[in-house]
């Protein structure tokens, strides 16, 4: 018997495993003969585009729900390394370690939060855990004195997360400030060492954000960082120092640390560097897809860390992966044209198409498409198979 094994219960590792399970049908090949297992310390798919929300039910999809009736083996638990030369990888809580055929890293990447005095009470939103004390800290701020720092919130990085959540967080704070009596006390500052808000963004979409955040009165302080927080007293690099209840950090996302244990060649954001078929050069029998892989999405551009470069990548590394073990041809990996949706809070969204992020929608109608996203497209199919593998097809329409 051969076996699949894939790292991570995000969106490249559940597609991972549809598509290869796909291929393995397709091919009518017994489940016996090719077994498909997914490693992930949680039982969840979470839905992570959605965090910067105030956290919805709805933020996390049963992985046995979505994979269990195609059959997948799901183990609920961390990797802790991967020997490529035993071809095994080892996982913690006294497991086993697992042997596989061929492997699909597809671990994600998370935030990185760097240490200074005070670092520790600033909060993010890169996990559910995360998302939910950051809610429960917002929610406590009524039972808080009044002070200029109640109602003020510093967010770190204005790329973006750090603008979706500094625009949602305008509408978060107005509630509770209202519900206090204290409406006019809320302020919301944008921070980023770079001169402009959105600087991975470029220059398309700039003008619509910042009317946005002109309307939303929501402060910037660009070409400064934090060097320390001391309770409501937030230092920034200029030596100025801000009230504030709250410290949202966002900025700096890195590919999971087990990507390293590959020993294959990283970009500057520690994802492996990935054939067309992504499989990673040197290491034999190992894939990469998602936030830990950097395979180009057009010409000149690396994809980015984003649902909707992880989720054709999945199907691609799935099926590869099958189809290496299955005498099937492999598919060269294909991204679908690039587009971006930023959502605004109150002021709508900015979507935009290309590289060089050309405004198509804003306002409402770019709103609409973003709770689309967020509510209906990027949910994988729940206890319907046939719907599961007709989208796991690299190839189809909705490939991404
Ligand atoms: C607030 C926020 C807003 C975002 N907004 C957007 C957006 O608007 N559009 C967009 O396209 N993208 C957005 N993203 C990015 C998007 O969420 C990621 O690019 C996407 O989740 C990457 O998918 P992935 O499967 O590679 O990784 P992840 O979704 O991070 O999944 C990684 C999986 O690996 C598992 N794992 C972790 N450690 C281990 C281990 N040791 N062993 C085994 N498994 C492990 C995790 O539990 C998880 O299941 C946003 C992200 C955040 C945080």
């Amino acid at each position: 018997m051969k076996k699949i094994v894939i790292l991570g219960g995000g969106f490249a590792g559940v597609w991972s495993a549809a598509a290869a399970v796909r291929l393995r049908d397709k091919q009518n090949v017994p489940r016996h003969e090719l077994s498909v297992t997914l490693i992930s310390p949680s039982p969840d798919l979470v839905i992570r585009p959605r965090l910067y929300e105030q956290v919805p039910h709805d933020v996390k999809v049963p992985l046995r729900k979505v994979l269990g009736p195609l059959g997948v083996d799901i183990v609920t638990a961390a990797a802790t390394g991967i020997d490529v030369q035993a071809s095994t990888v080892t996982l913690d809580g006294g497991h086993e370690p697992v042997p596989y055929d061929r492997l699909v890293l597809a671990v994600g990447s998370r935030v990185v939060r760097p240490a200074f005095p005070g670092s520790e009470a600033v909060h993010d939103v890169d996990s559910i855990e995360a998302a939910e004390a950051l809610q429960k800290h917002l929610d406590s701020l009524a039972d808080t004195p009044p002070s200029r720092a109640r109602f003020t919130a510093v967010v770190v990085g204005a790329g973006f997360t750090g603008l979706e959540v500094a625009t949602e967080l305008v509408g978060r704070l107005r509630e509770l400030a209202s519900a206090a009596s204290a409406a006019d006390d809320v302020r919301v500052i944008l921070v980023d060492k770079a001169e402009v808000v959105g600087p991975e963004l470029g220059d398309g979409p700039r003008p619509v954000i910042e009317e946005a955040l002109d309307r939303l009165a929501v402060e910037r302080r660009t070409g400064v960082t934090i060097d320390s927080v001391d309770g409501d007293r937030v230092r920034l690099s200029d030596g100025s120092v801000l009230e504030a209840g709250t410290v949202v950090w966002t900025a700096g996302m890195r590919a999971h640390p087990l990507a390293a244990e590959v020993a294959a060649p990283l970009d500057r954001l520690g994802r492996l560097h990935v054939d067309e078929y992504l499989a990673v050069p040197g290491a034999p029998g190992v894939y990469a897809a998602g936030d830990t892989a950097a395979p180009e999405a057009a010409p000149g551009h690396p994809v980015t860390q984003s649902c909707q470069h992880a989720i054709p990548q999945g199907k691609y590394a799935g099926h590869n992966a099958a189809a290496s073990l299955l005498g099937a041809p492999p598919l060269p990996f294909r991204a679908a044209p690039y587009v971006t949706c930023l959502d605004l809070g109150a002021q709508g969204a900015v979507f935009t198409t290309g590289f060089e992020r050309t405004v198509l929608h804003t306002g409402e109608t770019a709103k609409d498409i973003k709770v689309k996203i967020n509510t209906e497209w990027i949910y994988p199919p729940v206890n319907d198979v046939e719907a599961l593998l007709d989208q796991a097809n690299p190839q189809s329409a909705r490939a991404s």
